[in-house]
């Protein structure tokens, strides 16, 4: 270490940052605050076979892929985890995300609980898992149908999924209410400034603290 070293600068390594919730219950707002806010955080990007909504772009929001392409990157092991919502396949490319890690990036998943818990079990040391729940059914409802973008059998089948998605809150580290945008989105980011501080993560802490300790 040389001597303009501060401990904001010490090396660490990144953390995977999972936000789940039912659907229309705002991560994907919150994950677009986060990104604007934290330069270090990028976004995983999902493969799907799921068609694109009026907005999204290909490469950003997901990559869109056929069917049949899906399930040769599956037989290929090329994700982390995939599963099947809706109707339409979801997986996580391994991508770049272990290089990131290791450089000290974070990077920031919108994967349902299925993803979370395979994601987990591959690298339960890496992980945060913060769940996001709608401040009420009425409220949910009222989101996805302001939201615009999914007819109204699509929202009736979210809308019976979102219990059974719910119901997986316990398996996660936070849960925080989706009630005010401002203040979840400051509750979320806060849980993402503890997690970077944890000694674990702060892989340059023992040669700075030998610098402390040295007489
Ligand atoms: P998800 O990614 O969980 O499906 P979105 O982020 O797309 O949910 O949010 C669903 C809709 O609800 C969007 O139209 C969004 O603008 C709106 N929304 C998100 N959070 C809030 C909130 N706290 N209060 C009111 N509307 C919200
Ligand atoms: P949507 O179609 O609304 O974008 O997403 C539907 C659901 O798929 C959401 O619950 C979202 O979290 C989940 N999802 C998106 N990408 C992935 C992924 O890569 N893996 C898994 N397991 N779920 C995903």
């Amino acid at each position: 270490m040389n001597s303009t070293t501060t401990p904001d600068t010490l090396h660490r390594r990144g953390l995977m940052f999972i936000l789940s919730s039912p659907s229309g219950a705002g991560k994907t707002t919150i994950a677009r605050k986060l990104l604007a806010a934290e330069p270090g955080l990028a976004m995983s990007v999902s493969a799907t076979t799921r068609p694109m909504r009026p907005g999204e772009v290909d490469g950003h929001d997901y990559h869109f892929i056929a069917a049949d392409i899906f399930a040769q990157m599956v037989a290929d092991g090329e994700f982390y985890e995939w599963a099947h919502v809706f109707g339409n396949s979801y997986g996580t490319p391994r991508g770049h995300i272990r290089a990131a890690l290791k450089a000290g990036g974070d990077v920031l998943f919108d994967i349902d609980w299925q993803g979370t818990q395979q994601l987990h079990q591959q690298a339960a040391a890496d992980v945060v898992r913060v769940f996001i729940l709608p401040p009420s059914l009425t409220e949910l409802r009222r989101r996805l149908e302001g939201r615009g973008t999914d007819a109204a059998d699509v929202i009736d089948a979210r809308m019976a999924r979102a219990q059974a998605e719910i119901s997986h809150w316990d398996g996660y580290d936070y849960v925080v209410v989706n009630d005010d945008v401002e203040s979840c989105f400051a509750k979320v980011r806060q849980i993402l400034a503890a997690e970077r501080l944890r000694r674990t993560r702060q892989t340059g802490l023992i040669e700075f603290v030998r610098t402390l300790t040295q007489v």
